[in-house]
């Protein structure tokens, strides 16, 4: 049996693939080694790039089916659901009770159990009067799991503060997820636009533009040595949702960017040829985005992206590091360069524009790449075309010189010195956790074991 990832560039052939539907149904597979041997791994929507979901000769449990939202709190400004759950249906149904997800993150085929306990990355948002986190596993208060043995534990924020920063870094390798209680707040409308600088520009005047307090994503053009700076804050009066301003930059996204760039990469001849194909493309989204792509009061649920079932022709996939946000400035010059001088040297360049995001400084989880102060990444993105894996070693060398931050579920091909390199302290103490929860190693992957070993 070959399971593969949603992009299909990592692949690997379980014992079985269970579809589970209840608890229990988890507890019995965990609790029968012979018949369900280890690992046993947890599975969302495999959107994940890296080889953390690789379950070789194990048994994987697919969570999809347990996607039930069990508890709104209006009280308690919590929601509680299965673990299957997807990401933008929760969102969905938070905006239809008049409340949002503090982190809304573009992926709406995540699991929410997935982000309960990996990382993941939006533009940290300000709102009254402070920056809110961006990793989604941040806002967890609540979670359910069945551990190695097969008992039930449940943790809260505040029956054990300690246990949870470790469970929102757990990538399944404390036990399986199955129920998650997230913080919500109440819906607040959202204001965007795009604004374009010279990549010099943009790096000298970066601390003001933190300063204007507003969330930041990025739109890098390497090539083009250009940033476009989404800036998003509150709007006034309510929102509004389905706004044509979003689904176009979203399908626009998701599927016009990636369609150009592999009938670039696949029909036209030239490297120059095609460099200047995908640098025209980029030209105009940057004219549509800062022209066009703007709104007063739009619902923040609008920027979640909901992705096909399996990743088609005009699908892309990505990589990521985090950087401290002091040295951002040389560091985001250097890339722009460093793209440039390794398409000179081998003809490789993305045939996508990147992204990045700048994040506030966060300990809610272990392995936060924003532990140390706030950062902003380097997303190099592309069709996956062919000299990618290659491009993606050398950029991970760049990235460890830089001192980079890697997320184990996003950045593809990090080496067990650059895992170390940027959490050797945040791994001793995980895996102490690790081998008290789980000694006998029922939900441990040789992925991590080449990591953290
Ligand atoms: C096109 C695309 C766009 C993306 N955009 C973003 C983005 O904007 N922001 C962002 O943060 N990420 C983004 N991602 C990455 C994605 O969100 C993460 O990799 C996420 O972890 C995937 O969730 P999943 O449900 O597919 O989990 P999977 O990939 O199936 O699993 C990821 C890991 O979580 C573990 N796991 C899953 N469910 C459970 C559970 N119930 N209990 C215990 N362990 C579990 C798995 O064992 C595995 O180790 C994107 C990915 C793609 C392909």
């Amino acid at each position: 049996m070959k399971v593969e990832n949603w992009k299909g560039t990592i692949s690997y052939h379980p014992h079985s693939v269970e579809k589970v539907t209840a608890v229990e149904d988890i507890v019995r597979i965990v609790r029968d080694t012979t018949r369900y041997p280890s690992p046993v791994r947890a599975k969302g929507s495999h959107h994940s790039t890296t080889k953390c979901i690789v379950a070789e000769g194990g048994t994987v449990l697919d969570m999809t089916a347990m996607n039930r939202t069990l508890h709104i709190d209006k009280e308690q400004m919590t929601i509680t659901m299965e673990a299957g759950k997807l990401h933008l249906d929760a969102a969905r149904e938070l905006e239809a009770a008049g409340l949002q997800f503090y982190v809304n993150v573009e992926i709406g085929n995540m699991t929410v159990g997935s982000g309960a306990c990996c990382g993941t990355k939006d533009a940290s948002y300000f709102s009254g009067g402070a920056w809110e986190f961006g990793q989604v596993a941040s806002y967890v208060v609540g979670m359910k799991l069945v551990q190695a043995d097969g008992s039930i534990l449940e943790v809260t924020e505040e029956s054990d503060p300690e246990l949870m920063v470790l469970l929102r870094s757990s990538y399944g390798m404390l036990g399986v997820v199955y129920e998650v209680t997230f913080k919500v707040k109440p819906l607040q409308a959202m204001k965007f636009e795009h604004r374009a600088y010279l990549v010099d520009e943009f790096a000298d005047k970066l601390d003001s533009l933190v300063k204007q307090d507003k969330s930041m994503m990025l739109y890098l053009f390497p090539f083009r040595n250009r940033v476009v700076v989404e800036y998003r804050s509150d709007g006034e009066g309510s929102p509004r949702s389905g706004t044509w301003q979003w689904a176009m930059r979203n399908y626009s996204w998701k599927t016009i960017s990636p369609a150009w760039g592999k009938v670039v990469t696949r029909f036209i001849p030239g490297k120059w040829l095609k460099s200047k194909l995908v640098n025209v493309f980029n030209f105009f989204v940057q004219l549509i985005l800062v022209r066009l792509i703007r709104g007063s009061a739009v619902s923040p649920a609008d920027q979640i992206i909901r992705y096909p079932e399996k990743a088609g022709f005009a699908s892309y996939t990505f990589s990521i590091w985090s950087f401290p946000m002091e040295e951002y400035p040389e560091t985001i010059k250097a890339y722009f360069k460093f793209c440039r001088d390794y398409f000179q040297e081998t003809g490789y360049r993305c045939d996508m524009l990147n992204v990045g995001y700048h994040i506030a400084q966060d300990n809610s989880s272990l392995f936060s790449y924003t532990r140390k102060g706030p950062a902003l990444t380097l997303d190099p993105v592309s069709t996956g075309s062919a000299g990618w894996p290659e491009f993606l070693t050398a950029y991970n060398e760049f990235c460890g010189l830089h001192h980079g931050t890697p997320l184990f579920n996003q950045t593809r091909g990090i080496t067990p010195a650059q895992a170390k390199m940027a959490f050797g302290e945040e791994i001793g103490i995980f895996q102490n956790h690790r081998r008290q929860m789980d000694p006998g190693g029922r939900f441990y992957t040789p992925y991590f074991q080449y990591l953290f070993e």
